[in-house]
This record gives C-alpha cells, sequence and structure tokens, in this order.
C-alpha cells in the first residue's frame, strides 16, 4: 500500500500536460493560475492567464487595476468574486508585504479569495511546502483509491483527508510535484464517470478497482431541487448597429458589469418588440436556476432618449459583460 507515491510520481513525470504556468518562475502567475482553474476547466484557463499578465504582470499593477479592466480581463470566466478578491488581496500585500506572496500556506489563508486548497498549492509549488492538496479531483482518487464514504463537499472531512496523505507528501522529494501528480491523476486518468484504471499508477493498490466499485464512489449527496426563475430580455439594435446594454443592478458579484436589459427593469413601452421570443437561454446558478426568453427588434428611426443604466454599445463591446451576455449575442449577431 505504501509505495503507491513512487508509482505516482513516476507516472506523473512522463503524463504531466505542458502548461504556462507550470514551471513559472513568479509565484504571482502561479496563484492566478489557481485562482483561474477554481471551477474553470484548464483549456478554458490557457488564453485568459496569458492575457491577464500581460494586462497585470506583477501584484503592484494587479493591485492598483481598474474596475473595468480587471473586470474585461476575466471577462467570460465567470465566479467574479474570485478577481475581485484577487486585486483585494494584491493590495493588502502591497501594504504590508512589500507586494510579495507569504511563503507558508498557513499566511497564504489569512489573504482574501485564497482557501486551503489554493494556499496548500501556492506553498507547495513555489515555496516547497509538504502541504497536501485536496480539491474534489484529489478527494474522488482517495474515496475510491481507499474506499472513503464521506461527504467531500464538507471542509472537516477534506481536512480529514488531507492528514492522511501529509505523511506522504512529507516524504516525496518535490512536494509541488507530489500535489500536481494527484491533480492530474484526478483529471486525466481516475475521471468523474469513466475511470482509466488499466492505466493508472494507483492500480495496485486501489480498493475499488478490485471490488469493481470505480463508479460507486466517491459518495455524492442528494442535492435539493433549486427554486426556479424567468426573465424576459431585450436584444434591441438600433439603426446604426449598436446594441442597447444595460448597467447590471442586483447580485452586487456582477457590479461594473453590464448585459442586455430585462424587461421588468426597463419595460421601454416605446419600443416596439416582437410578440415571442426567439430564443431561450438556461442558466444554473448555485442557489437558483433561471430561463432567459429574449424579445428583439430593430430600430429603423432614430433611438430615443435613453434612461439612466442604458446606453447604445458596438459591437463588440468595450464594456465588461456578464457570461450570460456573451453567450446570447453571438446567437443573434451571427444571423444577420
Ligand atoms: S485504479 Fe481506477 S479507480 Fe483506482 S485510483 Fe486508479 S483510476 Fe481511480
Amino acid at each position: 500500500m505504501a509505495d503507491w507515491p513512487q508509482h505516482l510520481l513516476a507516472w506523473y513525470q512522463t503524463a504531466r500536460r505542458e502548461m504556462p504556468w507550470r514551471g513559472h518562475p513568479d509565484a504571482y502567475a502561479v496563484w492566478v493560475s489557481e485562482i483561474m482553474l477554481q471551477q474553470t476547466q484548464v483549456n478554458t484557463v490557457r488564453p485568459y492567464f496569458e492575457r491577464f499578465l500581460q494586462t497585470f504582470p506583477n501584484i503592484r499593477t494587479l493591485a492598483a487595476a481598474p474596475d473595468d479592466l480587471l473586470l474585461k480581463a476575466w471577462e467570460g470566466l465567470g465566479y467574479y468574486t474570485r478577481v475581485r478578491n484577487l486585486r483585494k488581496a494584491a493590495q493588502v500585500l502591497v501594504q504590508t508585504n512589500g507586494a510579495q506572496l507569504p511563503t507558508t500556506a498557513q499566511a497564504l489563508k489569512a489573504l482574501p479569495g485564497i482557501g486551503p486548497y489554493t494556499a496548500a498549492a501556492i506553498a507547495s509549488i513555489c515555496f516547497n511546502e509538504p502541504e497536501p492538496v485536496v480539491d474534489g479531483n484529489v478527494a474522488r482518487v482517495f474515496a475510491r483509491h481507499n474506499l472513503l464514504t464521506d461527504d467531500f463537499t464538507k471542509e472537516p472531512n477534506r481536512r480529514t483527508l488531507a492528514d492522511w496523505l501529509r505523511p506522504f507528501i512529507c516524504k516525496a522529494p518535490i512536494p509541488g510535484d507530489f500535489n500536481q501528480a494527484m491533480m492530474e491523476l484526478g483529471a486525466l486518468v481516475c475521471t468523474p464517470k469513466n475511470p482509466q484504471c488499466e492505466g493508472c499508477p494507483l492500480r495496485a493498490t486501489c480498493q475499488a478497482e478490485k471490488a469493481g466499485t470505480q463508479k460507486d464512489y466517491p459518495i455524492i449527496p442528494a442535492r435539493k431541487a433549486l427554486p426556479e426563475r424567468e426573465r424576459d430580455v431585450l436584444f434591441i439594435q438600433n439603426n446604426e448597429g449598436q446594441i442597447l446594454l444595460a448597467r447590471h443592478t442586483g447580485e452586487r458579484l456582477l457590479d461594473g458589469f453590464w448585459e442586455l436589459p430585462t424587461r421588468e427593469d426597463f419595460p421601454l413601452p416605446h419600443i416596439p418588440l416582437k410578440k415571442k421570443p426567439c430564443y431561450t437561454h438556461h442558466q444554473t446558478f448555485t442557489h437558483f436556476r433561471q430561463t432567459l426568453r429574449i424579445y428583439t427588434t430593430r430600430l429603423t428611426q432614430n433611438a430615443p432618449t435613453l434612461p439612466e443604466n442604458l446606453l447604445w454599445s458596438p459591437i463588440p463591446s468595450p464594456h465588461p459583460l456578464t457570461t450570460a451576455t456573451k453567450k446570447i449575442l453571438p446567437h443573434f449577431l451571427k444571423n444577420d
């Protein structure tokens, strides 16, 4: 059982994917990548990562980032609290630590937006601290390997798994490699639906593989049904080809973003709309599901004067757009 780490590390040397932040000499770049990778796939992150570092090459430029530029750089990645916290943490570091990241997981966790997982990832990859990471990928691998029935969405259960992993990472020659090997195994081999056990370096010691019960782990607790919300959204184009955008109000997370206006917030009685929606867009958030019905029109005369919080925007828009708006727009623009 105890020699699985050697098999894991040997496998990682041959299977690891090239990523622009792997082996990056700057801890700031690793930090940015880890925040982007929360809830987001590697291939989605790649172009964002390069652009973000070009726009904000270090902690000081990030700390001084104006809202519009910051949100534009993150536009489409979603979960915008991440980038607001990134800037907040950069500001703390400029004020208190000479614009340098601290080097221990304990100190990293004190910064806005850095939880136990991200702290362990940065501390191990950049500063060689043997602190194990436990995210969904790692939890899945070891739920199967050790036949664990815990609910790993709960932090205390993640901590227990981290405690079990700590003696192993302490013996690893490069703690950052040990952590990245576990994450990579979960992402490439021990995947949620079809684990590739034949090529897995943990096969010899994996208890679920022996019992043929891989797909029964990890145990996912049943979720409550989410409440449903419906909104009517307006796609209005003027005679110059510009589209009508509204400043987002409501969830504080999306402050600073622009979106297609809703009929509820902007009734616009003088603008005639088609009677039926021509497109429907579904979204699932953590706490609710939302259906957006999109009504369109194109104005042939001069546009009416707009109320506050509305503007005509050229396409592509220079303003940061909500993810839903970014997904909806191409549907109409491609049909032009
Ligand atoms: S043997 Fe299969 S189930 Fe076990 S850790 Fe490897 S991929 Fe996952």
